[in-house]
């Protein structure tokens, strides 16, 4: 527990701002952790982050007391955003101060502090590996509550991947530390948080002006158990150290000395020793290490017998084998992955948008290999931390590739290892972005035969999608309809994967017919992309089965959201409730909400698969279990058509589906909460959806493209 500090007292930590007075030594002992602040400026991020300085002692003394004089000679209350602008002016004049990057010293922890003022550098350098956040703190303002503006700041830790968020609710003063007013922000954060697939660590009441909450509680708090922002700092857990992840030996050189081959590197992670069984990546060729070299020979003390991460080694091996630079020494128990196919998040920095069909060079290490780009989705402009719905990644933006590699490269994926799952990307012999390894494939994972191999020729480029006429898509689904109507739901959808090459997409709003088909998805090797349209206007329940289900079943549910301006014009045109208004209206909504993303969910897939049913409504009778649509160039499956709705009940419990608990509550079919009601006894069960539309009326577009 991190007990209260005030100026009298001894200093029980410390704080480094790179030239101050009181330097800051990090101690290899202790555990550093990177944190990164985010949040609008307007929420009080200056006066938290000056607040913490002073909590954590270590400030150049008389610093507070000269911004106190300063502030009363000019006839103004002190401010602690004062420190942070005081300090930044000196910077400003080459002084001493970096404020982007803070140090203070916890009782468990050495922690730097990273501000992040602009999205667009931050992300760059975090996604090119110049920073690293292990966890952020991610501010509220109390009287504003979950506004798109920190929505768009949980984006930003779900894009860098940062798991651990501990959200600040600020300026709880304001509200007199109301605890009914902080529950329903942590609710709507925790849910906010709930769909971008992170669980907040805590959700702290403070109020930064008065020091409430960041070193101590304050007694109008008493009411709040969890830790000040101070303990969560000292709580949150540092990165893996790089010695202990897996053996990664990237091969520089190698050379002759008399009759020995030497394998020179860096040690990029883990620890190798003599004797150690070793595989080279890629061509997985096993071997053991015979000696672990220096130079020069080190006599008469012996030569060492290990070496570790950071280390740059020389090793031999007890067998002749190809090794040549670009290969990797990996730990035979856990070798990297010989990737031919790998999915990246980049920041793309050339001139040139990079698009569908670019050929690039890929490098992972000290290894290369010339590339295709078969997909880009989610491209994001960091300036608005919003898609911006292009299918290329324009210069300074964000986006997810998938490349297809020449030559294999080993690799991991970035969230196992941040050291060999980074890529930088080469474009017109210049270095054009750079990101992280989000998954890889192997060569062999999806090997082409037949009429696959002829369909895989297809995968990834408009040319050949437009191939795909609407008699040909037709003559598909009306040979694969009898087909897979003789069959058991799981088996139609093992079958159309077995049938389409090429990327397949589940959308599911996370009600019964959804979990099921996400149940039978999981229990199958299934390479299905599992994808939600999050609205923004889902119930918290809909957002907390998302993380639950994500967890139950260890997959990853990607979320596509609206157009941030398209959403801007609609809520400025017909107000944030406006589809009350008439079903012109509604449609608007859905138009934006879910419609638009829907396309983006779907770009670029040859299969879709949705939770449709039959008996579900009149409009829905008219479906079909197998269908083409031409648009789109693809076939939808609904592999639950023609079940009932006690056939899934009886299968979640059978099968212990987690579900949404606003069923136990009389909600049938589930969307967004203000168009959705739950229905009485007798009622069909789309009747609680828009149910102030008329029956015929009441698809929104996604299923009802006609709408
Ligand atoms: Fe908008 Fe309602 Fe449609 Fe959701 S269901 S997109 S809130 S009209």
């Amino acid at each position: 527990m991190i007990a209260p500090l005030n100026a009298e007292r001894e200093p029980a930590m410390n704080v480094q701002l790179s030239g101050c007075l009181r330097p800051f030594a990090p101690d290899a002992a202790r555990a550093l952790v990177r944190v990164v602040v985010v949040g609008h400026v307007d929420h009080g991020k200056s006066t938290l982050i000056g607040r913490l300085l002073h909590e954590a002692g270590g400030l150049p003394e008389g610093k507070l007391a000269t911004l106190a004089a300063v502030s009363a000679r000019r006839g103004m209350p002190f401010e602690w955003s004062f420190l942070l602008d005081a300090l930044q002016t000196e910077r400003d004049q080459g002084i001493t101060i970096d404020t982007s990057q803070i140090r203070l010293r916890t009782p468990a922890r050495d922690v730097v502090l990273i501000d992040a003022p602009g999205h667009a550098e931050f992300l760059r350098n975090m996604i090119t590996g110049a920073a690293q956040a292990d966890a952020a703190l991610l501010l509220v303002d109390a009287a504003e509550g979950a506004r798109e503006q920190t929505r768009r700041h949980g984006y930003l830790l779900h894009l860098l991947g940062v798991r651990q968020v501990a959200v600040v609710v600020n300026k709880m003063d304001r509200l007199g530390f109301d605890p009914d007013r902080f529950r329903a922000i942590e609710a709507e954060m925790t849910a906010a948080l709930a769909g971008l697939g992170l669980t907040p660590a805590a959700v702290i009441p403070v109020s930064a002006r008065t020091g409430d909450g960041v070193a101590r509680h304050a007694s109008a708090t008493a009411w709040y158990r969890g830790p000040t922002v101070l303990a969560m700092l000292d709580a949150f857990s540092p990165a893996k150290a790089p010695a202990d992840l897996a053996l990664r030996l990237p091969v520089q050189a190698i050379y002759k000395f008399d009759h020995r081959r030497i394998i020179a590197g860096r040690l990029e992670s883990g620890r190798i020793g003599v004797g150690d069984k070793i595989l080279v990546m890629p061509a997985a060729k096993p071997a053991r290490v015979r000696s672990i070299e220096s130079w020069p020979a080190p006599a008469p003390s012996p030569a060492p017998r290990a070496a570790t991460a950071g280390q740059s080694v020389g090793i031999t091996l007890d067998r002749e084998i190809f090794v040549e630079r670009g290969h990797v020494i990996c730990a035979a128990a856990s070798p990297a992955t010989p990737a031919k196919r790998l999915r990246a998040r980049v920041f793309w920095l050339d001139r040139q948008p990079l698009a569908v069909g670019g050929e690039i060079v890929a490098r992972i290490g000290t290894a290369s290999s010339p590339a295709v780009v078969r997909t880009i989705e989610d491209a994001v402009d960091p300036g608005l931390l919003a898609s911006d719905g292009a299918d290329v990644i324009e210069q300074n933006h964000v986006g997810e590739i998938g490349i297809e590699l020449r030559q294999p490269l080993a690799t991991d994926a970035h969230a196992a290892d941040p050291n060999s799952g980074r890529i930088v990307l080469e474009f017109g012999g210049r270095i054009a972005g750079g990101g992280l390894v989000l998954a890889t494939e192997t060569a062999d994972a999806h090997a082409p035969s037949g009429r696959r191999a002829r369909d895989q020729a297809f995968v990834g480029t408009r040319t050949a999608r437009m191939d795909l006429d609407a008699d040909a898509l037709g003559a598909m689904a009306s040979a694969l309809a009898p087909v897979l109507a003789a069959l058991s739901p799981a088996q139609r959808i093992a079958s159309l994967r077995r049938e389409l090459a090429g990327k397949i997409v589940f959308t599911t709003s996370f009600g019964l017919e959804d979990q099921v088909i996400l149940h039978l998805i999981s229990q199958q090797d299934d390479n299905i992309d599992i994808v939600t349209l999050d609205t923004g206007r889902l119930f918290p329940e809909t957002y907390a089965l998302w993380a639950q289900a994500e967890r139950h079943y260890g997959r990853t549910i990607r979320a596509v959201y609206p157009r941030h301006d398209d959403l801007e014009a609609l809520v400025a045109r017909q107000g944030i409730d406006g589809f009350h208004r008439s079903r012109e209206a509604r449609i608007a909504c859905c138009n934006v909400r879910k419609v638009e993303p829907l396309e983006r969910a779907l770009a670029g897939a040859r299969g879709w698969i949705a939770g449709l049913r039959a008996e579900q409504s009149a409009h829905r009778r008219d479906m079909a279990l197998v269908a083409a649509e031409p648009d789109r160039a693809l076939i939808k499956l609904n592999p639950l058509f023609d079940w009932t709705r006690e056939q899934l009940l009886a299968f979640v419990s059978a099968n212990d589906v987690p579900v949404n608990p606003l069923h136990a509550r009389g909600f049938a079919s589930i969307g967004c909460a203000p168009c959705t009601r739950a229905i009485a006894p007798g009622e069909p069960e789309r009747a609680g959806r828009w149910w102030w539309e008329e029956e015929q009326k009441k698809e929104c577009g996604l299923h009802a493209r006609s709408s």
